[in-house]
């Protein structure tokens, strides 16, 4: 399909963080572009697991837990209209977890976090054994108690990513499947973006969001975006007989995650092995350990599906959003590592704010500033 001529807004990359911030923009009446060089949802945001889970951090502390903490409520709040915009089921549902521990050190910590995440107001608490079986009798049966949570909710992400497409598409916006291989300025001000073809796009606004990719654009824009790819492999397992599980279990980097359309999600792992995207044994096995300790039951599991993908991981953990420093009307919005779909409506939230109006509620972005490796 040929790409309009100019658009009010072109974002690089499509993932669910351009596409949330595309909803946004389109929402209130602009029309933005999205300019993707393989697929919507091709990177990690059309393979995650799609847990949202604002309690990485389990006290409950800093900006990204923050930014989680706001994204959920948001996400609620748009699972009710976006699946009827759409035309797409995306299978938002809220899901019990349940965090285990295996000794005492364990239980001691999250213990700990149960307090602090109460004081918050969230609706944890601590289940005992006997707790325990009445969440779920087959659920990690060695675990001497967990924290049991009802705060979290989850969808499908592919799913998701596709359904704000469609609502763009809806309303006005438009994807162009082409690589971006550059910018052109015009006094500090990123005007067209260029695309491998040698063809140029013209926009009023140009946001970056190419996910671990992003760093190409330092050569475009002379700017540090420190943000490195962060592999993670995920199972898909068909439980033949008996229901699903009925909580998701995480337990350090490993989780199980019982999908409604029917199957069980075990992950995963992380690791720094540049843009590898390679499924390997070793990691099916650990994940697999992990697995039968939450859920013994999975013995007779089949397995249906190993994947891997890629993280945006940003040098301090922390994601970066907002205008790029030195320029005027270019943004960048990345590096959400593993909580990309959680944090999407947020920062989809966030980047129609400061395209629009230059300024935002939706949380404190300083901490999150693009200018905060120089620039
Ligand atoms: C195994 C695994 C499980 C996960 N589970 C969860 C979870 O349960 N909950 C959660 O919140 N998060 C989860 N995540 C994290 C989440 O998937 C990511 O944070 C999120 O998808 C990142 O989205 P993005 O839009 O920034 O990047 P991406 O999804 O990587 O999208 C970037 C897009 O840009 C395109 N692109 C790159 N360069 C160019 C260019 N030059 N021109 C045009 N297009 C370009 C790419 O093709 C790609 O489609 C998980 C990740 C992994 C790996």
């Amino acid at each position: 399909m040929t790409a309009p001529a100019r658009a009010d807004v072109i974002l690089v990359g499509g993932g669910v963080i351009s596409c949330a911030t595309a909803y946004f923009l389109a929402k209130e009446g602009l029309r933005p572009l999205i300019v993707e060089r393989e697929a919507i949802g091709f990177g990690a945001s059309g393979a995650a697991a799609g847990l949202l889970s604002p309690l990485a951090d389990l006290r409950g502390e800093g900006p990204t837990t923050e930014l989680g903490l706001v994204s959920l409520p948001l996400h609620r709040e748009l699972a009710q209209t976006l699946p009827a915009e759409s035309g797409i089921d995306y299978h938002f549902a809220e899901i019990p977890v349940l965090r285990p521990a295996f000794n005492d050190e364990e239980e001691r910590d999250l213990r700990e976090a149960v307090l602090c995440q109460q004081a918050l107001g969230l609706d944890v608490s601590w289940a005992d054994q006997d707790g325990l079986l009445q969440v779920d009798e087959g659920l990690v049966p060695e675990a001497q108690g967990a924290l049991h949570s009802r705060v979290e909710a989850q969808v499908d992400p592919y799913r998701f990513v596709l359904a704000l497409t469609a609502a763009v598409e809806k309303m006005g916006g438009a994807v162009h499947y082409a690589a971006a291989v550059g910018l052109q300025a015009k006094g500090g001000r990123a005007t067209r973006v260029r695309l491998a073809d040698a063809a140029t796009l013209e926009a009023d606004n140009i946001v970056l969001a190419m996910g671990p990719w992003t760093p190409q654009a330092e050569a475009w824009t002379g700017l540090s975006i420190p943000v490195e790819p962060l592999k993670g492999q995920l199972m898909r397992l068909q439980v033949l007989q008996g229901p699903l599980p009925a909580a998701a279990v995480f337990w350090g980097k490993h989780y199980l995650l019982p999908k409604p359309a029917g199957y069980i999600l075990a992950g995963t792992t992380e690791e720094l092995v540049g843009f590898d995207t390679q499924p390997t044994a070793e990691a099916r096995e650990a994940i697999l350990e992990s697995a039968l300790r939450f859920m013994p039951a999975l013995e007779d599991a089949v397995i249906t599906e190993h994947t891997a993908c890629l993280r945006p991981l940003a040098a301090d953990q922390v994601p970066i959003i907002g205008p790029a420093p030195g320029w005027d009307r270019l943004f960048i919005a990345t590096g959400h590592g593993r909580k990309g779909i959680l944090h999407s409506v947020a920062t989809g939230r966030i980047m129609a704010d400061l395209i629009l109006r230059g300024q935002t509620d939706v949380v404190e972005i300083a901490p999150f500033s693009p200018a905060r490796w120089g620039g």
